[in-house]
């Protein structure tokens, strides 16, 4: 009787030991998950824009735009940040002729922002549906998407032209959509 009692005593103790390791086990991962999380969000974190902020490159107030903000942010912490893709796109081609302290070498994040899901991304990881009905502050613009099935119902919904990814941008691209009028139209 006593060695019976000794036994289930015995029991109940390794069976919570195993209940407290699995629930320390849990806590671990998702301890672990949570940092991974604020890691992620770090990483595509926009540094805040301010009221006075204005786009380097066409001298427009950038906040009154939000779905159009894009930002580059430098190594010694400054950003610039941009009414819509294509002033993004004129200055990482040539950051010089408008900001004589940066050059390309001080990039350190390049943000774009879905036009779906509001998320910022990095530049090169998005899909740009131009030739769209969809008009931004500066007109024609590229407009960027997290993912290439998004950019394709934007493009269908919104008889856009073409989806492209950003190492295909020319400045020439640039000035075609600067200067379409309604309709971009591309010869090629
Ligand atoms: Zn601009």
């Amino acid at each position: 009787m006593k060695k019976d009692s000794y036994l289930t005593d015995r029991r109940i103790f390794l069976s919570s030991l195993l209940v407290l390791g699995m629930g320390l086990c849990e806590a671990n991962s998702l301890f672990a998950l949570s940092l991974k999380r604020k890691r992620v969000q770090a990483k595509n974190l926009l540094m805040p824009v301010s009221d006075k902020e204005r786009c380097p490159v066409c001298g427009m107030f950038v906040r009154p735009y939000p779905k159009w903000i894009t930002q580059i942010q430098f190594r010694d912490g400054h950003h610039h940040s941009f009414d819509g893709m294509k002033c993004f796109c004129r200055f990482y081609f040539d950051a010089r002729k408008f900001d004589d302290r940066h050059t390309a070498a001080d990039f350190t994040k390049l943000l774009v922002r879905d036009y779906y899901t509001l998320k910022f991304i990095d530049h090169d990881k998005a899909y740009y549906v131009i030739g769209s009905d969809v008009l931004g502050p500066m007109g024609h613009e590229l407009i960027p998407f997290e993912s290439r099935e998004r950019a394709k119902i934007f493009l269908i919904d919104h008889r856009g032209l073409k989806i492209i990814r950003f190492n295909e941008v020319t400045t020439e691209l640039l000035d075609r959509l600067d200067h379409a009028r309604k309709t971009l139209v591309l010869d090629d």
